[in-house]
C-alpha cells in the first residue's frame, strides 16, 4: 500500500493551498482529485479579498495572481460598495480573477512543490485507526495515511464518513448559473425587482454571457438543462433572448451550513467541506484558502513530531468562528437581495449606514478578511491579528516581514536591542531576525497600536506573542505554538 503522511481529498483551491503549505513544511502530501485535470466546467468565484492575496504574498507567490487578474475594490455588502483604498495594508484591493484561472495558478505552484496528485479518481471511503487512516479510491487503489484532509466540497464524502455533523438552515433561494451563447444582445448588469436579483454580463471572449437568475421552484435538484434557463428566464425578463448553447448550466443555493468539528480523529475538514452558503460577497474561496493556512503549518508540525497532536485542536477553536461568522454575513446579505418595498427600505438604511466611516471599516475588513483575530489570550492588540507587512531594516539590507514568511517558517522579530533574545533551544524552528522599523503600527480598524519590542509570527502570519526578550511568556509561547525546546 502506497503511503503519505497525509494525503488531501479533494484539489480545489482548499486542497491545493494545504497541500502547497504541507510541501513547504517538507510534509509528503498527496491529493486524490476526482478531475482528470485542474480545469472547472464554468468560472465559479470570481475573484479574491485583500487577506488572501496577503496569504499569498506571504508565499511570494501574490504576483502570479495579480499579473493575471484586475485589480479593483470588489468588496461590498449585498451589492453595496465597500471600499478599502484607506486600509493600512499593501494590498488595499481586491482581484477579479475567475476560479478556473486562479486554480491553474495555484495548481502550477503546487507542482513545482513537486506534491503527487491523483487525478481522475474519487476517495471512496477510509477507516481510521489509532496509528494513521487507510484510504480507498475508485480506482481500487489503497492508500495509507496519518491524517485524512477532506478538502472535497460542499458534498464532502470525508464529512459524511467521518460522521461529522453538518447543521444549518435549508435553501430559501435558488438560483442558475451559466455561460450561454445568445442570438439577441441582452440587457448586460443586474437587476434587482420582487423576484430578487439577476444579472447578465459578457464573457472574455466576447461571443458568451453568463446569467446568473434566480428560479422560483426550490425543489429541483437534478442537473439544470437548457430548457429550464430559458424559462426562468422568460419568467423574469419576459425573453430569453434567442438563447442556443451553454458550455455550462448549473445551479446553487443559499443551503447554510457548518460542521459541528473541524476533526474527527485523524480527520480533518477544510474550505467547503466545513462550511458552504450563498455566495454573496464573494467569501467562500477565500475563507477556504484561510482554512487551509491555518491548518498547514500545525499539521505539518504534528506529523513532524515537534508539536503534540492537540495542536490540531486550535484549527478548529480558531478557523469554526470565523467561517461562522461569513454563514452569518451571508445570511444578512442573502435577505437583502429581495426586492419588495419593506426590503429596499432597509436596503437604503444599509447604504446609508455603510456610507459613513466607522461601519464601512468595520463591514470592509470583515469581508475582505483583514479583521480576523484569534483569540490567543490578552495583551497586546497585535496577538491573534494578522502582522502586518512593514519594511523592515536588518543587517542584511532592508527585508519585507511578508518576506520572511516564505518559507511558512514562525518568524521571532527583535525590534529591541540587537542579540538581546536567546531562544537557542527553538533555533531549528525559528528564524530570529534582529531588525528596525521606525514607521507606525497600524491595524485595519483597530488604528495605530504600541510600537512593540518583540513580535513571535506564525508562519499564517498571524501574531501569537508580544513582549520582550526577558518575558517569560516567550517560553510559554514557543512550547505553546512550535513544540518543547530541544535539549541539548
Ligand atoms: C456561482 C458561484 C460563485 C462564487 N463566487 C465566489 C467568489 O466570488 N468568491 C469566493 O470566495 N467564493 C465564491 N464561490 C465559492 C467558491 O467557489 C467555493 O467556496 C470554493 O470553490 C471552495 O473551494 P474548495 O476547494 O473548498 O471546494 P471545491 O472548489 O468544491 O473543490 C473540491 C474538489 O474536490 C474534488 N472532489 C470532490 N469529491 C471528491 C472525492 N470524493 N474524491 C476526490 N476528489 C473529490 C472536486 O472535484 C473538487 O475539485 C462561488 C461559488 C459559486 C457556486
Amino acid at each position: 500500500m502506497t503511503e503519505h503522511p497525509v494525503v488531501i481529498a479533494g484539489g480545489g483551491p482548499t486542497g491545493l493551498m494545504l497541500a502547497g503549505e504541507l510541501a513547504l513544511a517538507g510534509v509528503d502530501v498527496a491529493i486524490v482529485e476526482r478531475r482528470a485535470g485542474q480545469v472547472l466546467d464554468g468560472s465559479r468565484a470570481g475573484g479574491l479579498h485583500s487577506r488572501s492575496i496577503e496569504v499569498l504574498d506571504q508565499r511570494g507567490i501574490a504576483d502570479r495572481f495579480l499579473s493575471q487578474g484586475q485589480v479593483t475594490q470588489v468588496g461590498s455588502f449585498s451589492g453595496i460598495p465597500l471600499h478599502i483604498s484607506d486600509f493600512p495594508t499593501r494590498h488595499n484591493y481586491g482581484l477579479a480573477l475567475w476560479q478556473n484561472r486562479f486554480e491553474e495558478i495555484l495548481a502550477a505552484w503546487v507542482g513545482e512543490l513537486e506534491v503527487p496528485i491523483y487525478r481522475g479518481r474519487d476517495v471512496t471511503g477510509f477507516a481510521q485507526d489509532s496509528t494513521g487512516v487507510d484510504i480507498q479510491l475508485s480506482d481500487g487503489v489503497s492508500l495509507r495515511a496519518e491524517y485524512l484532509a477532506g478538502c472535497d466540497g460542499g458534498r464532502s464524502l470525508v464529512r459524511k464518513e467521518a460522521g461529522i455533523e453538518f447543521p444549518g438552515w435549508e435553501p430559501s433561494i435558488s438560483t442558475l448559473i451559466a455561460e450561454v451563447e445568445m442570438s439577441e444582445e441582452p440587457e448586460f448588469g443586474i437587476r434587482r425587482d420582487d423576484k430578487g436579483v439577476h444579472a447578465l454580463g459578457p464573457l472574455d471572449d466576447g461571443a458568451r454571457v453568463r446569467v446568473v437568475v434566480r428560479e422560483e421552484d426550490l425543489g429541483q435538484t437534478g442537473e439544470p438543462t437548457l430548457r429550464d434557463l430559458s424559462e426562468v428566464l422568460v419568467a423574469v425578463r419576459g425573453t430569453d433572448y434567442g438563447l442556443r448553447s451553454a458550455t455550462w448550466i448549473s445551479r446553487f443555493t443559499d443551503m447554510t451550513r457548518q460542521a459541528a468539528s473541524y476533526r474527527e480523529g485523524r480527520v480533518l475538514l477544510a474550505g467547503d467541506a466545513a462550511h458552504v452558503h450563498y455566495p454573496v460577497g464573494g467569501q467562500g474561496l477565500n475563507i477556504g484558502l484561510q482554512d487551509a493556512v491555518n491548518l498547514g503549518w500545525k499539521l505539518a508540525q504534528v506529523v513532524n513530531e515537534t508539536s503534540p497532536e492537540t495542536l490540531l485542536d486550535t484549527y478548529h477553536a480558531e478557523r469554526h468562528p470565523v467561517a461562522a461568522r461569513v454563514l452569518q454575513n451571508t445570511m444578512a446579505q442573502t435577505a437583502l437581495t429581495r426586492s419588495d418595498d419593506r426590503t429596499d427600505a432597509l436596503r437604503n438604511t444599509m447604504s446609508e449606514l455603510l456610507s459613513m466611516d466607522e461601519p464601512r471599516k468595520r463591514f470592509a475588513a470583515m469581508v475582505s478578511g483583514l479583521d480576523v483575530h484569534y483569540e490567543l489570550g490578552e495583551g497586546h492588540p497585535l496577538v491573534g491579528r494578522r502582522t502586518p507587512d512593514l519594511d523592515l531594516v536588518t543587517a542584511d539590507g532592508p527585508v519585507r516581514v511578508f518576506t520572511l514568511l516564505h518559507d511558512a517558517r514562525p518568524v521571532l522579530l527583535n525590534l529591541g536591542e540587537p542579540g538581546g533574545i536567546d531562544i537557542a533551544p527553538w533555533a531549528d524552528r525559528i528564524q530570529l531576525v534582529d531588525a528596525e522599523y521606525v514607521g507606525a503600527w497600524e491595524l485595519p480598524v483597530v488604528g495605530v497600536v504600541t510600537a512593540p519590542t518583540a513580535v513571535l509570527i506564525r508562519p499564517d502570519g498571524h501574531v501569537a506573542w508580544v513582549g520582550d526578550g526577558t518575558d517569560p511568556g516567550l517560553r510559554e509561547a514557543l512550547t505553546t505554538w512550535f513544540g518543547p525546546p530541544t535539549t541539548a
